[in-house]
């Protein structure tokens, strides 16, 4: 008897990024279909032979894809807006890239966010009526060209209820009302894979932790009482993972199904109420080891949990797992030879997770002697990182437990504030501003490599990038710009600018993980205690303030945003993480008020995305973000202005917590939606605001009169005594062809709509 292995899902990317190069070398014509396949084919038998190896023995199949797996489902399931007009049923390699990232003739489809992770899918769109019939037939492909290779998989599919609820409806149909289309394709392939030689199927229905609403909990029983019953003798593992299933766990032991898969890493107290209530005969998949971030698993305190569990259910129905897809940790900490050993000695990425559920396994099956060298390490990087002074220093401790109400308080009210701030800064009506960044171009990003690789000085590197300032201020000037930025040449990132010059954050050479499609990151590690060792931006900040009359913004990412783009320790709280952010970043915004900056933006641009995927936990999220964003900004003085920003999605669900940050001015993404979010804040929102007017994200040059328009809109719904000017986001991914039309523009609807306003009140 033997206990399965099971990563869910491994990273596709390739731990030099293989799949990204191959496919900009595809569209950059470089090389053909057929090429890029072969790629994409060699990667997938490298990660069977690599998982395998590693002594995983239910080996994922369809868990790999060109771009998303959400699109697959798309294409699989025959979900193509017309504009991408496929020829025939197949949806083609271009068709699907088309979907993706858009061409000359059509734009991309929207991409959002998946789940509470930085990996964006690409959002399916549905309408009433909708046809869906099986048109990609990559789930039995991939099942074959492994079963040829002599890889027994357990093909990976998303559910149906999950993939319709991460859609959007165009035309108000209630989503899982589509079920009954979509279902009979499920239920081809199902039959295909079966036919194939699949026993087992994981289908992953990760919306079961989240709140459902009733008809959704219905389709779920609908779904899976029709999938079986069509399906008999195809073994169902449903894998849900983010969370715990809390009040839905009822319901997915309820289903006929003969596996499934739980998160023990967000909700280990699962375990008991699993254990005791799902039936003898089910499959138990215990995701043990944490999916979703990078620290060694503490393998005693496992075992000690699920050993008596597994004993008495036997080893036969027994899976051990990552709590999700190791698609969002990075492939290989052997390729991190320049990490601090201490910290590498705490880390493990998707490889080395894989020997930890191996190790598991071992102990399990033949008791704890069977590895008690994987268990002494695991042990001893429980024990140095508990007592590393790298992970503990008492003085930022100190300075947390002195955390008062002051301290998250500006002195005095937003409007005893404002007035001393007009009276300092002497702004216009509707004053124009931008958001920080000016294009990073080639130039640019070619000078910063050369300076890494040691090809050019660092006292070269940063006179290119004085010269750059100076040439953006000198730019501001001349197109009338109100309050200037300095551009934010010095920065890489504006996470890991900042993680580079504290304490407390590593950084990896190959640490990549998919955030979409070719697109990878490779986000720092929160390892200790934070720290400010000296000041990161003033030298820049005042470097170009000396350059004009103007006001220069101070610039700084946000606690929340740096904590949100991170790996975070887990042997702390994330909120005080956060905190010890926050008081790193007060101590900036000290020195650049001293050193005469009187305008400082603190942008949070994942303030949004870092909301808990259960209602029931916003509160207590939102309670913290909002204290430590205040924590960074409530230390100066009436005259100087905090501004902040935020970009990407929906902010109604929020704006109280926006209101409570009490910044002096919020910057915000607005043009797309039409200034429709100002709504939301026509009522108790007494603050200053910069609804966007120029949505940076697409290469169209938003004309003068268009931008009238919008800010005209803007001050229908806002006093305009309280508008500022300004685009939805920063400008570097934008040319400078672009920026200097646009912005332009944008000065010149300013100055229009001032004028007209002026005359009104005349
Ligand atoms: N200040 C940053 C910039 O302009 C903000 C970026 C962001 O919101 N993502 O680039
Ligand atoms: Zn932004």
């Amino acid at each position: 008897m033997s206990i399965g292995i099971s990563s869910l899902g491994f990273p596709r990317i390739g731990p030099h990024r293989e799949l990204k190069s191959a496919l900009e070398l595809y569209w950059s014509g470089k090389i053909d279909a057929e090429e890029l396949q072969a790629d994409a084919a060699a990667l997938r038998s490298r990660n069977w032979t690599a998982q395998r190896d590693r002594g995983v023995t239910v080996l994922p199949s369809n868990d790999f894809s060109m771009y998303d797996h959400v699109l697959d489902t798309s294409a699989m399931l025959g979900v193509v807006p017309e504009a991408y007009g496929r020829l025939g049923r197949a949806v083609g390699l271009d068709t699907y890239f088309a979907m993706a990232r858009g061409n000359a003739s059509v734009k991309a489809m929207e991409m959002t966010k998946w789940f509470d992770t930085n990996y964006h899918y690409i959002v399916p769109e549905f309408y009433s009526g909708q046809h869906f019939e099986l048109s990609s037939t990559k789930p039995i492909d991939q099942f074959a060209e492994g079963f040829r290779a002599g890889f027994q998989t357990r093909p990976v599919l998303l559910g149906p209820v999950s993939y319709l609820l991460l859609g959007k409806s165009i035309d108000g149909i209630e989503r899982v009302s589509l079920l009954p289309n979509v279902l009979p394709v499920y239920v081809e392939v199902l039959r295909r894979l079966a036919d194939a030689g699949a026993r087992w199927v994981q289908i992953d229905e990760p919306c079961l932790v989240m709140d459902l609403a009733p008809k959704a909990t219905e389709a779920l029983a609908t779904a899976y009482t029709t999938i079986a019953n069509a399906t008999e003798g195809l073994n169902l593992l449903l894998a849900t993972y983010f969370g715990g299933l809390g009040r839905n766990l009822e319901l997915a032991l309820r289903l006929p199904i003969a596996g499934l898969h739980f998160d023990l890493v967000r909700e280990p107290s699962q375990l008991a109420a699993v254990a005791a209530r799902a039936p003898r005969s089910m499959t138990l998949s215990f995701g043990v080891v944490d999916g979703r971030n990078v620290w060694r698993t503490n393998l005693r305190a496992v075992l000690d949990s699920i050993e008596p569990i597994v004993a008495d259910r036997g080893l036969d129905r027994t899976i051990l797992a990552p709590s999700c897809s190791l698609l969002h940790v990075p492939v290989d900490l052997e390729l991190e030879a320049d990490l601090d050993p201490d910290v590498r000695s705490w880390l493990a990425f998707a490889l080395q997770k894989l020997d930890e559920l191996r190790a598991l396994s071992m102990a399990l099956e033949r008791g704890r002697e069977a590895a008690s060298e994987a268990f002494a390490r695991s042990d001893q990087a429980v024990a140095s990182r508990a007592a590393s002074s790298k992970t503990h220093r008492a003085d930022v401790a100190e300075r947390l437990t002195r955390l008062t109400p002051e301290i998250t308080r500006r002195a005095n009210p937003s409007e005893v504030r404002r007035a001393a701030q007009r009276e300092s800064l002497s702004l216009p009506l509707l004053p124009s501003t931008t958001i920080g960044s000016f294009p990073q171009t080639a130039d640019v990003r070619k000078a910063r490599s050369a300076k890494e690789r040691g090809q050019i000085t660092a006292s070269a590197y940063e006179e290119l990038l004085r010269d750059w300032t100076r040439e953006v201020i000198r730019w501001q000037e001349q197109i009338g710009i109100d309050v200037f930025v300095h551009g934010e040449f010095e920065r890489n990132d504006m996470v890991q600018y900042f993680g580079e010059q504290l304490n407390g954050f590593a950084f990896t050479r190959h640490g990549w993980v998919q955030s979409y499609g070719s697109r990878c990151v490779r986000p720092p590690i929160i390892y200790g205690d934070v720290h400010r060792p000296s000041p990161m931006t003033v030298a820049w900040s005042t470097f170009a303030q000396a350059l004009t009359l103007h006001p220069v913004k101070g610039m700084l990412t946000g606690p929340v945003t740096i904590l949100q783009w991170s790996f975070v320790r887990d042997d702390v709280g994330r909120d005080e993480v956060c905190r010890q952010i926050a008081f790193a970043l007060r101590d900036e915004v000290a020195d650049l008020e001293t050193a005469g900056i009187r305008i400082i933006q603190i942008d949070e641009p994942a303030l949004r995305e870092g909301l808990p995927l259960r209602r029931s936990e916003w509160d207590t999220y939102l309670r913290w973000a909002v204290e430590c964003f205040r924590i960074a900004s409530s230390g100066v003085r009436d005259e100087t202005q905090i501004q902040t920003h935020m970009c990407y999605g929906e902010f109604n669900d929020i704006v109280d917590a926006i209101a409570g940050l009490d910044a002096d001015v919020i910057l915000i993404e607005a043009a797309r939606s039409k200034m429709e979010l100002l709504d939301a804040f026509a009522g108790s929102y007494a603050n200053e605001i910069g609804p966007g007017v120029y949505d940076i994200h697409s290469p169209r040059c938003p004309g003068e009169e268009e931008m009238t328009l919008l800010i005209e809109e803007a001050a229908r719904r806002i006093d305009p005594s309280r508008l500022w000017v300004t685009p939805d986001c920063g400008l570097k991914t934008r040319t400078w062809d672009e920026v200097r039309r646009a912005l332009t523009n944008m000065v010149a609807a300013a100055g229009r709509v001032r004028a007209k306003l002026a005359e009104r009140t005349r």
